[in-house]
């Protein structure tokens, strides 16, 4: 059984209510990263178990836009300097491209979202709280800070400081929301007064003119938008952490009950064997919007799906990642439709390098390598075509050295000297095979190659050694038959008879 499905049933067996309401959610300060997509993942996943188990539920997701910036990342200009402070949503957009901040890094991921079949009902914090739908729980939240204060205390065991409240008011000179402290506030004008360390003095109100402290925001969020289950990173899970402190709050100030929690692992980077962490603030992450140019997204799902909430991911975009589209290919479907699908992607490695980057002579390596490719079929040569995009933007990317290859257009003399006679000579048998033009298949070649092999008394790797030189101008490629059936027949025999001369 699927772990999505296991959990939605135990959410059903679990929780009284009838209607569910699923959420996630990402604060957008930089790229939304391979990371930051499990949560997604996870969330969709247990939405469609539970709506294939004919149970109501929505899947939502609350962006963060009213979240201040914590600090200059090192991708932001200089004089990003000054907006450190202030919320996502009134910063303006670092490349000029979006209307603010939040939404240069949220769009794409959105976009990304879509790409990836998600359907997902989007709120933004920063609309929410100027449109009012806070107003009740921060009255609430104000008036009862006392409680509140104490409920921190016990739950985290951190000291809360004497002039800590709820409400961070919004600076209206500098645009800060992390330098104003509330001096008092007024629950029926539904506002606070406050002194921002810029000097400034001024009222704030509760409809968008500042934002709950973040332990008390996640619980007035389940309460207004009916949250029933949220997945989210298992730091929030320690004992004494957000999540626990949230749902004191939720039971003891909104008197309404905490989320279905479904606490997961981190993805973390590996990159040449070296494991870092996913964060978007030290640059260490794969964008979702960048790997999607990569990899299909059936493709990323997978990668993230098939594995339990609450083990941890190591993310290799590299040979492991090909290997996962291997078994998706063997096991679950290919990739495309029509013809794309029948050619495995790693073939179509060895294709695309073939055809350097020239898609009127992949089409013909293509059939070459033994598939129908129709002209007339738009469609079936589009497919063909985003997948060949796909695997050459890995190749750029991600692919590790021992993948590529260039195909020499001229003699490579010099490596062939290091070939032995009896190399030579298989190479020779191998262009004799070609004289009657014969278009042999990669099984066939790979048999002669064997055959050649025995007739000569030669280790079969030799052969493949020399094959590669003498075709790659280096000792190692990809599968000969492979390679050899969607070379030009006349293009091999005349390289292996030249190449036996040298
Ligand atoms: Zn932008
Ligand atoms: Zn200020």
């Amino acid at each position: 059984m699927h772990w999505s499905l296991a959990i939605a049933e135990d959410i059903v067996k679990r929780r009284k209510e009838k209607k569910h309401v699923l959420a996630t959610g990402i604060t957008p300060s930089g790229d939304i990263h391979v990371g930051n997509l499990r949560e997604i993942i996870i969330g969709d996943a247990v939405h469609s178990a539970l709506l294939d188990m004919d149970v109501d539920a929505r899947l939502i997701y609350v962006a963060d836009t009213f979240d201040p910036l914590r600090r200059r990342y090192s991708f932001l200009p200089e004089e990003y300097e000054a907006h450190v402070g202030k919320p996502l949503s009134e910063i303006p957009d670092p490349e000029g491209c979006h209307s603010s901040y939040a939404d240069h890094f949220l769009q794409p991921f959105l976009d990304s979202l879509a790409d990836l079949g998600i359907k997902i009902e989007i709120f933004k914090a920063d609309a929410m709280y100027k449109s009012g739908m806070y107003v009740g729980v921060i009255k609430e939240a104000n008036s009862r800070r006392e409680e509140l204060s104490r409920i921190i205390e016990e739950v985290s065991g951190r000291q809360v400081p004497e002039e800590w409240t709820s409400f961070n008011p919004l600076c209206d000179a500098c645009g800060r929301i992390t330098s104003g402290i509330v001096k008092r506030y007024d629950i029926e004008k539904e506002e606070v007064y406050y002194e921002c360390e810029c000097g400034n003095k001024g009222a704030a109100s509760f409809k968008g003119g500042g934002k709950l402290a973040w332990r008390v925001d996640w619980a007035a969020r389940w309460k207004i938008l009916g949250v029933t289950i949220e997945p989210f990173g298992k730091d929030h899970a320690a004992p004494g952490g957000s999540f626990d402190t949230g749902k004191k709050i939720s039971s003891e100030i909104y008197n309404y009950e905490a989320p279905y929690p479904i606490p997961f692992e981190h993805i973390l980077l590996k990159t040449k064997g070296e494991v870092t962490a996913m964060s978007s603030s030290m640059g260490t992450n794969i964008p979702v919007h960048a790997i999607l140019e990569a990899v299909p997204p059936e493709i990323l799902k997978h990668v993230i799906s098939r594995v339990r909430p609450e083990k941890h991911i190591e993310f290799d975009p590299s040979l492991p990642l090909l290997n996962l589209i291997d078994e998706y290919e063997r096991e679950i479907g290919g990739i495309g439709r029509g013809v794309a699908g029948k050619i495995p992607f790693r073939h179509l490695i060895t294709l695309v390098q073939i055809a350097r980057g020239d898609f009127s002579k992949l089409l013909n390596v293509i059939r070459r390598s033994g598939y129908e490719v129709r002209e007339e079929n738009e469609a079936e040569i589009k497919e063909i075509e985003k997948k060949a995009r796909y695997v050459e933007n890995w190749l750029r990317e991600y692919a590790p050295p021992g993948l590529k290859f260039e195909l020499q257009s001229a003699l490579p003399t010099e490596e062939l000297k290091s070939l032995s006679e009896v190399q030579k000579k298989a190479l020779k048998l191998l262009a004799q095979e070609l004289q009657e033009g014969k278009t042999p298949s990669a099984d066939e070649w790979h048999n002669k190659i064997y055959e050649v092999a025995s007739a000569t008394n030669v280790e079969a790797k030799e052969i493949f050694r020399a094959i590669y030189i003498a075709v790659l101008k280096k000792p190692s490629g990809p599968r000969a038959g492979w390679l050899l059936a969607s070379l030009d027949a006349e293009f091999i025999r005349e390289r292996f008879e030249s190449a036996a001369m040298v």
